[in-house]
């Protein structure tokens, strides 16, 4: 393969117009479309051979994520292309403006390991339904998702217009030396700073969908129901979306003192009752990408100075890289596992006197991608979204913004820039021109020089 060429040819195959055609937009999404469903068992068998995802996790998060964004984009495409009528100011009589979206050319999405199909098409919705020509490289760490994009995709999609190339560190670098008009990045902080580097070169616009700490509060919750239906949240949005292996993923608690020992109570019986008394039994939470991943998940918890905070949990099995959902409450904050992305089923809580006092924890640290606050507090609630910042802000869930169409999704600061999902999606890969049309039959007189006073109180 010839990459340079192969840009070439693409940019060429842009330039002839095809991908702006509604009608090959349209047939693109409903031929992903087709890909979900005519593949839905290999896409099951990659997801599970990558990282041990349950079919019914992998439909929830990934599949029925992705089938639902695509019947979106179909019935609101033709919206969503069509020019906006703007309006003037007064001077400009018999003039006329409005806003006309166009794609941004030869775009490349780099993707992450833990959403391998999902992360990979959910921006690849919005680039086609934009009307561009798009590189796909997914990461080489979920390599049966990779090649299974990689092999089937293009009996399914123009494979003029859309091309997935695998491959990892040295790949994306190469990529990236490239000229795009757009690039969209999913992984880490530390890679999203390469690629803003690259994009210098050619002034490209960037999304950078990063990762980071986010922290959920837990409010003193009095009625049992609630305290409940928290803790059921809780469990499901720090071991089930890939056993934590996510960027919306709860990273750590911050619980009043007096509520820690019933909410960890409530944490045991609940992992219990969905997970099974040895989940390492069970198929319903997901395996570690790789020994890389589960060694760095070990050395957190093997950590001298985070040990004795274990209070549930914390065996491991190699073999099978599995590791336990495990519970700490009050590790040293300056242990590794309080100072750095955890991205796996280990769930610190920290304790503070006052549930108020999250709100300077959580400015002391880096802006995260989402913050979680379990309360019914109102006052708490309005403090929490005026006083803090983050990607967004969930009250008492997690993680099902993810799956909303009407809500942009992104970071900001080190948790990332831009956002998508929804017309977020078709945004991020748009220009939106405006385009002006004047008339010869009126004019602003006063615009052309010579200067005089007179024209100044007009
Ligand atoms: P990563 O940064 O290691 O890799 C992401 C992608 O970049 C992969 O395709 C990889 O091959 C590629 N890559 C790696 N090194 C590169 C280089 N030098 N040049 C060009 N490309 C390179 O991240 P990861 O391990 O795949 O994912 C985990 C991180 O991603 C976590 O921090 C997580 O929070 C974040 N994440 C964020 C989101 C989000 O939507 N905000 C979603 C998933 C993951």
């Amino acid at each position: 393969m010839n990459l340079e060429r192969d840009l070439q040819d693409m940019r060429e195959y842009y330039r002839s117009g095809k991908t702006k055609e509604a009608s090959w937009r349209k047939l693109q999404l409903q031929r992903l479309k087709a890909f979900l469903k005519e593949k839905e068992r290999d896409i099951y068998r990659a997801l599970n051979q990558d990282l041990g995802k349950h079919h019914v996790e992998a439909f929830r998060d990934e599949i029925g994520v992705l089938q639902k964004s695509i019947n979106f984009a179909l019935q609101n495409l033709k919206e969503w292309m069509s020019s906006k009528k703007a309006k003037l100011p007064a001077v400009a009589v018999l003039s006329y403006a409005e806003i006309v979206p166009e794609p941004l050319g030869l775009v490349l999405i780099i993707s992450s390991w833990n959403f391998p199909i999902g992360l990979s098409l959910e921006p690849l919705i919005g680039a086609i339904a934009a009307g561009n020509t798009v590189v796909l490289k997914p990461s080489e760490l979920a390599s049966a998702s990779s090649s299974l994009l990689a092999n089937a995709l293009p009996t399914y999609i123009d494979s003029k217009a859309i091309k997935v190339i695998e491959g990892g560190p040295a790949v994306g670098e190469h990529l990236l030396q490239q000229k795009w008009d757009k690039i969209f990045f999913t992984g880490s902080t530390r890679v999203g700073r390469m690629v803003m580097s690259a994009a210098v070169k050619h002034l490209t616009p960037i999304t950078l969908e990063l990762g980071g700490k986010c922290p959920a509060i837990i409010d003193s919750l009095t009625s049992s129901w609630d305290k409940e239906a928290a803790v059921k949240r809780i469990i499901v949005s720090k071991y089930g979306p890939c056993a934590g292996q996510a960027c919306i993923a709860i990273d750590y608690l911050l619980v009043e003192e007096k509520f820690t020992s019933t909410l960890v109570e409530l944490l045991k019986v609940h992992i219990k009752k969905m997970l099974g008394e040895n989940p390492r039994k069970s198929n319903s939470i997901a395996r570690i990408i790789n020994k890389h991943h589960f060694s760095r998940l070990k050395n957190l918890l093997n950590d001298p100075m985070v040990k004795d905070s274990i209070v549930y949990g914390g065996s491991v099995d190699e073999a099978n890289l599995f590791i336990e959902p495990t519970v700490l409450v009050d590790p040293p904050l300056q242990a590794a596992i309080m100072t750095e992305e955890i991205f796996g089923p280990l769930l610190p809580i920290i304790t503070l006197k006052r549930i108020e006092d999250s709100i300077d924890f959580i400015n002391s640290r880096p802006k995260p991608l989402v913050i979680y606050a379990f309360t019914k507090n109102e006052r708490l609630q309005r403090r929490m979204v005026s006083e803090t910042s983050s990607g967004s802000i969930v009250f008492n869930d997690a993680v099902i913004q993810f799956v909303a169409d009407t809500l942009p999704f992104g970071g900001i600061g080190e948790s990332g820039i831009g956002s998508y999902h929804g017309k977020f999606s078709f945004d991020a890969f748009s220009h939106h021109k405006p385009v002006v049309r004047r008339s010869y039959l009126s004019e602003i007189w006063f615009r052309f020089p010579p200067w005089n006073n007179y024209k100044l109180q007009l």
